[in-house]
């Protein structure tokens, strides 16, 4: 298994239509897509920072994920994703290892990427995810 970079840096907030002008005026950043994941409950907005991107992430759904981490410990760092060679392959080798999996098998995530996480409870608290672009 080899993590290659830092792919995005998701983070939770409670409305982006206040958060991305931070994002573009205050940080000077530009929001080059917005796109709703459906499975996930989410809207996110995407930034380029060199060659990592900020997901924001927007709850549409009390109850899904972000919603619910909000509730729990308002808007703040969510996630951090690792670009791999292979998620399916790297499940594989972590969940040999012991790494507890919150998916067993790579799924599609926001830019069609595939994408899998990991439970923060095997790793020191921070929700880590690991994605590729598709074949
Ligand atoms: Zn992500």
């Amino acid at each position: 298994m080899k993590l290659t970079k830092i792919e995005h840096i998701g983070i939770a907030v409670k409305d982006l239509s206040v958060a991305i002008p931070f994002y573009e005026n205050t940080l000077g950043l530009k929001c080059y897509a917005i796109e709703e994941v459906a499975e996930q409950k989410v809207r996110t907005a995407f930034f380029l920072v060199g060659d990592t991107k900020i997901e924001l992430l927007e709850s549409t759904d009390p109850e899904g994920p972000i919603g619910k981490f909000i509730e729990k410990k308002g808007e703040g760092v969510q996630h951090i994703a690792f670009a791999v060679d292979g998620v399916a392959n790297a499940l594989a080798e972590l969940s040999e290892k012991g790494v507890q999996l919150i998916d067993k098998a790579p799924r599609k995530g926001a830019e069609g990427l595939n994408i899998a996480f990991l439970h923060p409870k095997s790793t020191f608290g921070v929700l880590t995810e690991l994605c590729e672009k598709p074949e």
